[in-house]
């Protein structure tokens, strides 16, 4: 009964009319099968949401066992706090193993196949969002007072933000990623760019955590991933110096479909959580930053959150 909030009238006349012409059961199942609490506060209680998961790559590539974590989510929104999440999200070893297998196998985006990687393809992809990058993230260091000295980009994918930050902000550039492509491309288009040895996907683990830390980290589709989202922006903030910033970019994409995400949180859950973690919390979207955030009436304008390590007292 409490799914009844977020049944389409469709869905409903559906259930409904099964009910009246018993016409088989309603096929809405119930997660039996949770094997975690809520990431955010740790409650056991939740209403389940049915999805139904859409693996992009032949299960077949992959080993039995991590076949069904793949094929069956259980995704919810807890009882207590109300995070939409996945309940089944993958352990340690399944993580290390998905990533072992690595994220260029695991789709049939072609792209991602074959070497070198079509220039017109990486041109439409990113399109003019490095330029609006640039403006607004100029705006934002700039109104807060940051010099970018040292920037780390997690999941930079064919890097077209490097020479961007380069240009704009004179900044020294490191950047870790899941593909091997990517990695490859930057490797050899812009060698300028340090890149860190780690793991970002499902899991925030490896070197690049405790080296020398960060005026600037931008995360890019790194939390929608995460099993353990807490602890990765914990993690996040200690790689980050006293007045540092984290950008969340392209972490707005709700996508319970797609067995690799594990988060689907609503704008006041994102500015929520990130403010258990950091001082200061700012939605940016075209307009500019947007400091006072309501907590009613959210546009859904947001394109990225940026939060930050408040300065030591002097
Ligand atoms: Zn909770």
């Amino acid at each position: 009964m409490f799914l009844l909030g977020r049944l389409s009238l469709k869905s409903w006349l559906k259930s409904i009319l099964s009910l009246i012409f018993g016409k088989g059961r309603n096929q809405r199942s119930v997660p039996v099968k949770m094997n975690a609490l809520c990431m955010r506060c740790g409650c056991a209680e939740a209403f389940p949401i049915n999805t139904s998961v859409k693996p992009d790559f032949d299960l077949k590539i992959i080993p039995p066992d991590l076949r069904d974590a793949f094929s069956d989510h259980a995704d919810a929104i807890c009882s207590n706090c109300g995070l939409y999440q996945a309940y089944k999200r993958f352990s340690g070893p399944q993580i290390a193993m998905i990533n072992g297998i690595g994220k260029d196998a695991l789709t049939t985006d072609e792209i991602y196949h074959s070497y070198p990687v079509p220039e017109e393809f990486i041109n439409d992809w990113f399109g003019d969002s490095v330029e609006r990058q640039r403006r607004r993230w100029g705006s934002l260091f700039h109104e807060l007072g940051v010099t970018p000295k040292r920037i780390l980009v997690l999941r930079h994918w064919f890097g077209r933000q490097f020479p961007m930050l380069v240009e704009e902000f004179g900044a020294e550039v490191f950047g870790v990623d899941i593909s091997p492509i990517c990695n490859r491309y930057v490797a050899e288009h812009y060698p300028f760019v340090r890149q860190l040895a780690g793991t970002i996907n499902g899991e925030l683990s490896g070197p690049f955590l405790s080296g020398e830390p960060f005026d600037i980290v931008i995360v890019q589709h790194i939390l929608v991933h995460s099993v353990d989202v807490p602890k990765a922006l914990a993690a996040i903030r200690h790689m980050l110096r006293n007045g540092g910033v984290v950008v969340l970019s392209a972490e707005t994409k709700r996508a319970p479909s797609n067995p690799f995400h594990t988060f689907y949180p609503s704008e006041y859950q994102t500015v929520s959580m990130l403010s258990e973690v950091f001082d200061e919390v700012y939605k940016l979207d075209e307009q500019g930053i947007i400091r006072d955030i309501p907590i009613y009436g959210y546009s859904g304008r947001a394109t990225e959150f940026a939060a930050v390590v408040k300065p030591a007292a002097s």
